[in-house]
């Protein structure tokens, strides 16, 4: 263990004042890429597949607790951010995660983004488990120098065709469909089924072979290296399809998405919990309480798409005692809101302030497993995955109010704004 704490301390040593001057140039946030906010630096910790060992989790909580602002904010894409740094609580923070297995390569800091099924090998439904994959995909970028040339926001997705679980937005995602020779893994860009695919055991070979094809076919072309730009370029999107060269495979069906909170029945009898976090977002504490939980009660963690977790092997006699809220009637189920005032300087709006207002509002009531509603600051709208029911954008003139994707009502005053979103909610009894 000293000689890989030595090795850490290694591959830190030298990073922190390039980390700051980054800072400036390179908005998306990384361990060695700690980017400025209203409420100081925040960093981004990739953990590839959403894996979460009881280890991890409590490492991260206690270097929160010391060096950030106590808090552990779970992404969409199954990441985790740290933010409130002060500059100079960067150094031991960066340290203390590379001391953690974090930060395997610097080189690759930003493009370890897998995110596989939360439930990937406990799911009754699904085809394969991805997980052994996600490990192997994350070694084989880890091992290859050209891919750290990877943008800093580009995904994989590794769907084993159980439970529907993609929030969308992967540049590369591998999704298992059945077919009469056996499972394979039909290939997607930008979300664009491409028709081609392989067996699970070719499937790194592929990805990487994919990786490069975007970086050359983007070089070639003076374009990013990004799915949803070479599949809107014919040209690139065949060049694409040529370099790729995988074999014929059917296109995965479309599958209802998986409820984001309560409890899943697992293939052993056990139960996957699902907890509503309020904003994704744990104290410290918690972070530690569940990990110690873990260990307790022998179950094991994955982050989710849904800025939640999944408590995953859990014993039923064993779920009253844990004491998480399952039922949704929180009023923070399906509730997602960025930073907003309190964290981001282009905030129009307390967006946090006025999503708690629809929270306590509602509490007490459960929704519907696909309910959602997004609050936004500005029209970048950093939180939203996917759709929402109802979309609450700040303006310099009020809240503008989306139901379904379609403008319902512009420039509203936060009450009227409120009001007008609780019109949306299909309220059901707990
Ligand atoms: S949506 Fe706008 S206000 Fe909210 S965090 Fe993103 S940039 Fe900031």
């Amino acid at each position: 263990m000293a000689t890989v704490n030595g090795i850490a301390r290694r591959l830190c040593t030298g990073m922190i004042g390039a980390t700051m001057t980054q800072a400036l140039a390179d908005f998306c946030p990384g361990i060695l890429h700690a980017v400025p906010a209203k409420d100081g630096l925040l960093m981004r910790v990739r953990l590839p597949g959403g894996q979460l060992p009881a280890a991890t989790l409590a490492a991260i909580a206690g270097l929160a607790a010391r060096h950030a602002d106590g808090g552990l904010d779970l992404t969409a894409r199954a990441n985790i951010q740290l933010r409130g740094i002060r500059p100079a609580a960067l150094a031991p923070l960066v340290e203390g995660l590379c001391a953690a297995g974090l930060l395997p390569s610097a080189a690759h800091d930003r493009i370890r983004n897998i995110l596989v099924s939360p439930f990937a090998g406990v799911d009754p439904t699904e085809l394969i488990d991805l997980t052994p994959l996600a490990a192997t995909l994350d070694r084989a970028l880890i091992a290859d120098a050209a891919l750290a040339r990877l943008p800093a926001k580009f995904a994989f997705t590794l769907d084993g065709g159980g439970r529907g679980f993609d929030p969308g937005g992967g540049d590369l995602t591998l999704t298992a469909v059945a077919t009469g020779a056996g499972p394979r893994l039909h290939l997607s860009l930008a979300g664009r089924p491409t028709g081609l695919g392989v067996t699970a055991d070719a499937a790194t070979t592929l990805l990487v072979r994919a990786c490069h094809a975007l970086l050359a076919i983007a070089a070639d072309r003076d374009l990013p290296a990004r799915g949803r730009v070479i599949v809107r370029d014919p040209a690139a999107y065949e060049d694409f399809l040529r370099r790729v060269a995988a074999g014929a495979c059917p296109a995965p069906p479309r599958r209802k998405p998986s409820a984001a909170f309560g409890i899943l029945a697992e293939a052993t009898g056990h139960a996957t919990l699902l907890p509503t976090i309020a904003f994704g977002r744990l104290t410290a504490t918690e972070a530690t309480r569940l990990s110690e939980q873990a260990n307790r009660f022998d179950f094991d963690i994955r982050l989710t798409p849904w800025r939640n977790l999944a408590l995953r092997h859990v014993d039923r006699s064993d779920i009253p005692t844990l004491g998480v809220p399952l039922d949704g009637s929180t009023g923070f189920a399906g509730l997602a809101a960025c930073a907003g005032s309190e964290g981001c300087a282009q905030s129009l709006a307390d967006v946090r302030g006025d999503a708690r207002m629809f929270a306590n509002a509602i509490a007490g009531t459960a929704p519907p497993d696909d309910w959602a509603i997004h609050f936004a600051g500005c029209a970048k709208r950093c939180a939203l995955r996917g759709r929402a029911r109802v979309d609450l954008i700040a303006t310099q003139n009020g809240y503008d109010v989306l139901f379904d994707g379609t403008l319902a009502h512009a420039g509203l005053p936060p009450e009227q704004a409120l009001a007008a979103a609780r019109t949306a909610y299909p309220t059901k009894a707990p």
